[in-house]
């Protein structure tokens, strides 16, 4: 069975656009074709301070990749596309290219390699903006509400 997927790309180094743009094909085609892709949106760093901005964007797939397989994909996809450092422990860095998974269906997954939904999705306006513009009526499947009254909530 095939599920909906949402995927965060963000980037904040070298071409932005060219990153975003490599990404969402290296992720076509390890998934097929993009159901449905979100402007990019120009954004401020979050949790770190730097001087590059981000350019992020929102995804959606459809998938019969299991949770691991499918981030084992998305950490693939990040080397290629020549990403080095990884997040530790909430510490944040520039990088080339960033993939989250935000949502896999309705499934929720707390493990050690993954938390779905992604654990900062609904407090991220950099997430739920481009999210509202192509999934603004999927519900969020431990908040009970959709993507247009979570980024409601954190405009309040
Ligand atoms: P980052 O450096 O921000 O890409 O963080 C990647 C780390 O977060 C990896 O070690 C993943 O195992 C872990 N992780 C946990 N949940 C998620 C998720 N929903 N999407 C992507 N990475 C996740």
């Amino acid at each position: 069975m095939k599920k909906r997927i949402y995927l965060g790309l963000g980037t904040n180094l070298g071409d932005r656009q060219e990153n975003l743009t490599r990404a969402i094909e290296a992720l076509s085609l390890a998934l097929g074709t993009c159901k449905a892709q979100s402007s990019f949106l120009e954004t401020e760093p979050w949790g770190f301070e730097s001087d590059n901005g981000f350019l992020n964007c929102v995804v959606a797939f459809d998938t019969e990749l299991t949770p691991t397989e499918l981030l084992d994909t998305t950490e693939r996809i990040e080397r290629e596309l020549g990403r080095t450092v990884k997040s530790t422990g909430g510490n944040y860095h520039d990088r080339l290219i960033d993939i989250d998974i935000l949502l896999y269906g309705n499934t929720v997954i707390e493990s050690e390699r993954l938390t779905i939904p992604h654990p900062l999705m609904h407090l991220r306006d950099f997430v739920l903006m481009p999210l509202a513009e192509i999934a603004p009526d999927t519900v969020h499947p431990t908040l009970g509400k959709n993507i247009a009254e979570l980024l409601e909530e954190i405009r309040k």
